[in-house]
């Protein structure tokens, strides 16, 4: 029986805690991360040492969090997250790492937003465990040593360019992670209707997969919405066809863009003749932020082949003239 009304916030609240993965075996796709964390996980628990520091690289909602947690429960540690911007000062850092246990890992989301202040606090506690403070004001401040227990630094960041050299030099373990593969996002949406207990057929699957912008968090934001749509439609399984119509009502177009990527799309063409154009001048143009468009809408339509990078700037492809139904321009 599906959930619905008033207890459907609080079951949800648990559901979606069952919706993260518990172990590497349960995490799926991202198969080349998976196995490098695997080995290195296994040879640090035998040799019974803290794991080294991980940089995970990639697009919001590619489960970079969810994949921390399963580090940590696989390294049998806990965990503390938080995030570059959380941290404002250097006392932040320290209480955050005066709570660690021997082995713990400390997450922390968009590193590369940290201040500079506490990122350069950051370089002696990943080397060598410990950190200088000074304590007391004018002419009774004086440092003090602090040390730390050894403990796991996760950092994640959605862009390679804006992290430091000395910070990503410190991280001994380098992950990047790609989009999902559809025949992924099928099995991430089958394991979600199952948890939520509603019946979908392998098309209904296939569909959502296709149309997910090869992102997991958006992947279960539609499978949410679709199950709306099946329940008042009275449907016993979501199939293609309870995809397609929910989808469009949603705004979610046949290759899976959003609103914004059309917008952008539409954009550049219509006045920057397809481009070359800088991303703060799309940005403007469309009304987003330029962080947006270059952590989030940028990066897929690269992917896709809908937009390339040159020299002088983004420029829309002959895939992404076809894609709005426009005859790419013979001049080009
Ligand atoms: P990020 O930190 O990269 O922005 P995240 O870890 O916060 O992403 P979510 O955006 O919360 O991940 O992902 C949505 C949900 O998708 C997660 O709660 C998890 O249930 C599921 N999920 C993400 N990645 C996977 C995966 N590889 N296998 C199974 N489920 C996944």
């Amino acid at each position: 029986k599906l959930l619905s009304g008033d207890n459907l916030d609080a079951a949800e609240g648990s559901l979606e805690k069952s919706l993260r993965p518990q172990t590497l075996a349960q995490y799926i796709g991202q198969d080349q991360v998976k196995h490098e964390l695997g080995v290195y996980i296994e040879a640090a628990r035998k040799r019974e040492e803290s794991l080294d520091h991980v940089l995970l690289f990639g697009p919001p909602g590619l489960g970079k969090t969810t994949l921390a947690m399963v580090i940590a429960n696989e390294m049998q540690v806990h965990i503390r997250t938080t995030s570059g911007p959380a941290i404002e000062k250097p006392g932040d850092l320290v209480a955050l790492l005066n709570e660690l246990e021997p082995g713990d890992i400390l997450f922390i989301d968009e590193i590369h937003r940290l201040p500079k202040i506490v990122e350069e606090m950051l370089y002696s506690a990943m080397e060598d465990f410990y950190v200088d403070i000074v304590v007391g004001q004018g002419p009774t401040a004086h440092p003090v040593h602090f040390p730390l227990p050894p403990f796991t630094l996760i950092g994640a960041t959605t862009r390679a360019g804006m992290l430091s050299a000395p910070l990503r030099d410190r991280f001994g373990i380098v992950e990047h992670m790609e989009y999902y593969q559809v025949s992924d996002l099928e099995d991430i949406v089958k394991r979600t209707a199952d948890i939520f207990t509603t019946p979908i057929k392998p098309s209904g699957a296939h569909e959502i997969a296709r149309r997910s912008r090869g992102t997991p968090r958006i992947a279960n934001r539609l499978f949410k919405r679709i199950r709306d749509f099946a329940e008042v439609a009275d449907q016993a399984a979501i199939d293609e066809i309870i995809v397609s119509r929910s989808l469009t009502y949603l705004r979610v177009d046949e290759d899976g863009l959003d609103e914004t990527d059309n917008k952008l799309l539409r954009t550049m063409i219509e006045y920057y003749d397809g481009g070359p154009v800088g991303l703060a001048t799309i940005a403007a143009n469309i009304g987003e932020e330029t962080d947006t468009i270059a952590e989030v809408v940028e990066p897929y339509l690269l992917q896709i082949g809908f937009l390339k990078r040159t020299q002088r700037g983004r420029v829309v492809t002959v895939k992404g003239y076809e894609h709005l139904g426009l005859a790419y321009p013979e001049h080009k």
